[in-house]
This record gives structure tokens, C-alpha cells and sequence, in this order.
């Protein structure tokens, strides 16, 4: 198949074996967007397949369909310290570092925990990193002894971003209730985000009644998510965000594909057919919000 209308930097070089695999192609860019909009949440520094793509090639393409700026996340040290790097090199980016749920038992594992988080706080000073995250809970990779070392993290990653004054970027894999409950026990961060939102009504009524941010990704547009359009349906507008975690997580009818920062219009198109907002109206309050929740990438 022909994945000439990928952007130029995602695009298989010729005679590479991946070519003939259409499934591993990035998909076509899409229209761009009438209003910029931010990527909420992204890994550049996890390659998909053969092909790699630099950080400014990466947003050169999301720039080109309307999504003009990212969140650069972090999930271990090596992609924190990545991080850091990504967000001094390119004005696009913003950032966030952390260690992630389903990572925090291996540190701790290694007795090397207490010194990662020390490494994340240190990290976490430079003023173009917005976010403590992703952190939360992880119930479906992280069982039995390592939920104890979960828990412990994530709420050492909600009292670095308290103290630091900083935005708390969650991860909750089938872990709704218990990430609410360690968040009312710790007193949660004044600005809170649950990354690749997967709750449905109660959990967005639970977010609404806190001012937390709701941030939706492809997942929304997949057939059987319908309980993530029924939350989006009522969740305040004001809290409304868009991301990919690309490279996972690719919209309909993509799903399956490698994803990146360039698919965000597929995501902010299915969410105005569900808000039935008018598409510009839709971007520019997905902006608004973005920048409410991170502050200015200016
Ligand atoms: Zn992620």
C-alpha cells in the first residue's frame, strides 16, 4: 500500500521490508485543523518500527494540520532526562517527567526508587516542564507485590507536583476509584489531568465536581467506546483535552497503525460530532484549556 501521503518524515524510506507491511505504515495526514490545537500527551522517543523521526520533524508535521504544540511525557529516567532535552531544543514542546506506574515497582525493585524520584524532582525545576507525569495506578500490567510500590510512587509524584507547583498528569488502567481515593487522601494538585481518559459518565461527573481535566485520546473514536462518548457528552467544557499517546493509541480507522502528533485532527473531528460544537469553536476551547492546564508555551 502506498503511505505516500504520510508526512514526509514518517514515510518508510524505499526497498525497506516495513514498505511492504501496510499495517506498520503511518497513516495519511489529515485536513488540517481550522484552529491550532495542542498534542496533550506524546512520546517522541519511542520509535515505532524502523522508522525514526526527530522532534522537530515530528512537529514541522503536526504544525502542518493545524496541532502546534505537544506535551513531551516522560515515563523512567531515560525518557524524563529525553525530556528535558526534547523541550530545550524545541519551542513546540512542553514536558513532563515521572516515573510511570507500571515502572515503580521495577526501581523499587532494584532499591532505586526513593533515588529516581530525587532525580524527577531535580528534572522537574526547569521551567519548560509543566507536568508531574504520567504517574497513577496500573492495574492491568501491575499486580500483587508491585501495587504497594504503585501506590507508594504515585502519591510521592503528587507531593512533588504540589510542592513544585506543578500539573499532575495521570495514568488510570482499570483503576478508577482507588486513583480518586488516593487523590482525596493525598489532596490533590490544583491542576490535575487524566491522561487517555478511560472512565465513563460517573468518572467525568467525579472530574467535572473536581475541575480535573479530562483528556480524551484516539481510544474515543474506536466502535466500542461508547462509554468514553457518553462521558465526553457531559463533561464540562472546560476541561476538555485532546492528546494521542502516539505512538499508541491510533484513531479510527487507523486503529492499529503507528500514531503521532500529525493525527490529533482524526481525535478532535470525532469529538465535535459527539459535543455537536462547531469545529473551530471546538479547537480554540481544546487550546484555551491546554494552556489553562500547562500555561503558555510562548
Ligand atoms: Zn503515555
Amino acid at each position: 500500500m502506498c503511505n505516500s501521503l504520510a508526512p514526509a518524515p514518517y514515510r518508510a524510506s524505499s526497498g525497506a521490508t516495513e514498505a511492504s507491511d501496510s499495517r506498520k505504515e503511518y497513516p495519511p495526514a489529515p485536513e488540517p485543523l481550522p484552529v491550532p490545537v495542542m498534542d496533550n500527551h506524546t512520546h517522541l522517543d519511542f520509535r515505532h518500527g524502523l522508522i525514526e523521526v526527530g522532534v522537530a520533524d515530528a512537529m514541522d508535521a503536526a504544525e502542518a494540520v493545524g496541532v502546534q504544540g505537544a506535551i513531551q511525557v516522560g515515563c523512567d529516567l531515560e525518557s524524563s532526562r529525553f525530556t528535558v532535552q526534547a523541550v530545550q531544543a524545541d519551542a513546540r514542546l512542553l514536558g513532563a517527567v515521572a516515573i510511570h506506574p507500571n515502572d515503580a515497582p521495577i526501581y523499587a525493585g532494584r532499591g532505586e526508587l526513593e533515588s529516581a524520584l530525587a532525580e524527577i524532582e531535580e528534572l522537574a525545576a526547569h521551567p519548560r516542564i509543566r507536568a508531574i507525569g504520567e504517574t497513577g495506578l496500573d492495574f492491568f500490567r501491575t499486580h500483587g507485590e508491585g501495587l504497594a510500590h504503585q501506590r507508594y510512587s504515585f502519591r510521592r509524584h503528587i507531593d512533588i507536583a504540589k510542592r513544585l507547583g506543578l500539573t499532575l498528569q495521570i495514568h488510570d488502567r482499570d483503576a478508577h476509584d482507588d486513583v480518586v481515593q488516593v487523590l482525596k487522601e493525598e489532596g490533590a494538585p490544583e491542576r490535575v489531568v487524566f491522561h487517555c481518559f478511560s472512565g465513563d459518565e460517573e468518572l467525568a461527573r467525579i472530574c467535572n465536581e473536581n475541575g480535573w481535566y479530562m483528556s480524551f485520546a484516539g481510544t474515543m473514536t474506536f466502535k466500542n467506546a461508547g462509554n468514553l462518548r457518553a462521558a465526553l457528552s457531559i463533561a464540562e467544557p472546560s476541561r476538555i483535552l485532546v492528546e494521542t499517546d502516539s505512538p499508541f493509541l491510533t484513531p479510527h480507522p487507523y486503529r492499529g497503525r503507528p500514531n503521532a502528533s500529525y493525527m490529533v485532527p482524526y481525535t478532535v473531528r470525532s469529538m465535535a460530532e459527539v459535543t455537536e460544537d462547531d469545529l473551530s469553536e471546538l479547537c480554540a476551547r481544546l487550546a484555551e484549556n491546554t494552556v489553562n492546564a500547562y500555561g503558555s508555551w510562548g
